[in-house]
């Protein structure tokens, strides 16, 4: 499956990327066995950002045809990295698979300027490697003093930057916004965070849009919100200046999402309004403009199916990734499905979005876990030149 022929088609350039992308899947659940002597002087870190678990001892690197792959650090694999003649070689168990690339994240210098107030912008927002900008309005979720996290999730239980403040201000992110903008980033920007008590996200949210726009009116972003009660609340976020909306549902099936997400179940109206203000909000931001988060492997397969046929039928773009269980949580301990079934999942996901002729930038524009079916998604699209599916990029402002 490693290297292309001469002049391979277009078909077999596709077919061979999907199998690196299912290979990327594989490693990510196996991980990968290296000796860190023998490697140290190819690359400059030796550990992978890890999905709420901050920095493990890993490899990040590119596959033949372009496909990012990541693979902790693990001895009990059949993947290992071995380095012959200064080049470095992905075998499985004892058969080539591919010379690979080292990857590493690319650095910001902008984010080590500071706010008038002194804060870096490091502390405020991070750039994802699409070029969005990404703010994390609160670092915690109040649902916890009620008992009713979702049970997947960390917020409320991993480390955080020291710097941090627990919420931010709608002028810090602003200025950090037009900072990042000056150097050159900012073609898109979300804004998501646990829930904040008394629900007071639409005034900040808005304040923080409002405040952007004093300056910059080409703007294209993504509130993640819960779903509001009031549904005409929707309006004031377009209004204010968001093009896109989020309400994270993370499981399809009604009675799970009572179980995994009991907040977002009991302090939103429920499922069927969760549902209700997504196919509402459609009706105000547009086909592909109105986004759900869900978590790839908690819910049956063919639920999950039926959910992402469901909202792409409503014109909602429906977004995964991989569950990965995390320390201190209500699922800690359990198992992720094997690898066959993420990309089963991926796979008929995909296929389902193309049908209903969503847009790479709307695959990408959402509660951020893009990659995992939009780079499925391009290359079923054939969105990519020559062999290699370069990392994502949102275009630029109009
Ligand atoms: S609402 Fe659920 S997923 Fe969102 S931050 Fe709170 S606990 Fe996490």
């Amino acid at each position: 499956m490693t290297t292309a022929t001469s002049s391979p088609t277009k078909e077999l350039v596709q077919h061979q990327m999907l199998e690196e992308v299912r290979l990327a899947i594989e490693l990510n659940d196996f991980g990968i066995s290296y000796q860190s002597d023998e490697i140290r002087h190819l690359r400059l870190t030796e550990t992978i950002p890890y999905p709420f678990a901050g920095q493990l001892p890993g490899l990040a690197f590119r596959l033949p045809h372009g496909i990012k792959a990541t693979g902790k650090q693990n001895k009990w694999t059949p993947f290992s990295l071995r380095v012959e003649d200064g080049v470095p070689l992905l075998y499985r168990e004892k058969n080539l698979l591919a010379i690979i690339e080292f990857y590493e994240e690319p650095s910001h210098p902008v984010l080590e300027q500071k706010l008038s107030d002194g804060k870096s912008v490091r502390s405020i927002l991070r750039i994802d490697p699409h070029g969005q900008i990404d703010v994390s309005y609160s670092a915690e979720c109040a649902l916890k003093d009620k008992g009713e996290d979702c049970l997947f999730c960390s917020i409320n239980v991993r480390e955080r930057d020291a710097d941090r403040v627990l919420l931010q201000y709608p002028r810090q992110i602003a200025e950090a916004y037009d900072i990042v903008r000056q150097a050159g980033y900012g073609r898109n920007f979300k804004i998501s965070g646990g829930f904040v008590p008394e629900r007071r996200e639409l005034e900040s949210y808005i304040d923080v849009v409002e405040a952007i726009r004093e300056k910059y009116t080409d703007f294209k972003g993504v509130a993640v919100i819960g779903a509001p009660e009031d549904l005409t609340v929707l309006a004031k976020y377009k209004e204010a200046g968001y093009t896109d909306l989020s309400h994270n549902l993370e499981v399809w099936d009604k009675d799970l999402f009572g179980f995994i997400c009991p907040g977002k179940a009991r302090r939103n109206g429920g499922w069927r309004h969760w549902v209700d203000s997504l196919e509402a909000a459609v009706e105000i931001f547009g086909k592909g403009h109105v986004h759900s988060n869900l978590v790839g492997g908690l819910d049956p397969k063919e639920t999950f199916l039926y959910g992402i046929e469901y909202l792409s039928s409503k014109g909602v773009v429906a977004h995964f990734g991989m569950f990965a269980p995390q320390k201190n949580t209500g699922l800690e301990g359990r198992r992720t499905p094997e690898p066959s079934y993420h990309w089963e999942l991926a796979d008929r996901a995909t296929d389902i979005q193309l049908r209903y002729g969503f847009t790479t930038e709307q695959m990408y524009r959402g509660p951020g876990t893009g990659d995992h079916t939009g780079r499925i998604f391009r290359i079923k699209k054939g969105d990519f030149e020559g062999d290699r599916l370069n990392i994502y990029q949102f275009p630029p402002l109009d």
